[in-house]
């Protein structure tokens, strides 16, 4: 007998995502908890797409270091709901907003997992495009794994430098707004670089890097921001290792950046573990 939603009763409201709701559920038969993401993707054409390529890419990974999907519903009417692991402790976003900003250490932890998940990916020719605090989930036991595939992409070509505007603008890398000037070696995989590079940055902080704290993003302040400003770096005070694991993450030259697989092994993420 298929398992359906029925199987699942809700304990609360999660989240609202952009098209959809997240639920804690509780399986009845086993007491376990997930999360359950509904998205009403009834007529819309975009919303269909975008949730079609996030099952695609949930149901190709297994990893870690992934959120990993364990069901997908679709109901006659349209609806389409994802049956996720929960992760008891939410975003990073939401972790940094009530706990405060995070301490090299416990960035250096946050770092090397996001950094396995985003090898993983690129190893499969997966590219996120929306790496951000608000995208990375985290449990009690201090694991964080990449959620959110909306706006991913399989790269079907080593060079697919025709890039669509999608995700977040304000986490985009120079090149995505500029190609031809920041594009050395194009691949869509540095730009999940950059982005890691902005969220640790901004988690060490505590605001968003590259605005005065409190400003209002708009596209056309942070484009500028992004291509034409230095990029953003660590206060004084920092190891000499988090600062240069930064600065090779936020080279505005895509083909300068480091690799996931380069990082790992960075020194900063080489420390000792103690999480
Ligand atoms: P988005 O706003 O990027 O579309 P989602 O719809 O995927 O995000 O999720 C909305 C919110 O639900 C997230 O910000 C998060 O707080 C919560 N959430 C999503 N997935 C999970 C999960 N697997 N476990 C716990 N909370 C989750």
């Amino acid at each position: 007998q298929p398992t359906t939603t029925a199987d699942y009763e809700t304990v609360q409201v999660l989240g609202h995502g952009n098209g959809g709701t997240v639920y804690k559920v509780v399986q009845k038969k086993t007491s376990n908890l997930f999360a359950l993401k509904v998205v009403n993707a009834g007529s819309d054409p975009t919303m269909r797409r975008q949730v079609f390529r996030e099952m695609d890419i949930l149901r190709r990974t297994d990893s870690p270091y992934v959120v990993k999907c364990h069901e997908i519903f679709e109901k006659p009417d349209g609806d389409i709901a994802i049956l996720m692991e929960y992760m008891d402790a939410g975003t990073l976003d939401s972790l940094s907003k009530t706990g405060g900003a995070l301490t090299e250490r416990t960035l250096a932890h946050v770092a090397r997992q996001i950094l396995n998940g985003l090898n993983y990916l690129h190893a499969h020719k997966i590219v996120h495009r929306d790496i951000k605090p608000a995208n990375l989930l985290v449990n009690k036991n201090m694991e964080v794994k990449i959620a959110d595939f909306g706006v991913s992409k399989i790269m079907h070509r080593t060079l697919d430098a025709c890039d669509s505007y999608v995700g977040t603008c304000a986490y985009m890398s120079p090149e995505r707004f500029d190609p031809d000037s920041y594009g050395a070696n194009y691949n869509g995989y540095s730009g999940d670089i950059w982005s890691l590079g902005l969220t640790m940055l901004e988690l060490f902080v505590g605001h968003f890097p590259l605005l005065p704290t409190g400003q209002k993003p708009d596209w056309a302040t942070l484009m500028c921001a992004i291509c034409f400003g230095e990029p953003p770096s660590l206060p004084e005070g920092v190891s000499d290792e988090f600062r240069g694991f930064i600065e090779c993450c936020l080279q505005k030259d895509s083909g300068k950046r480091w690799t996931a697989s380069q990082l790992l092994s960075h020194p900063f993420c080489r420390q000792p573990d103690n999480n």
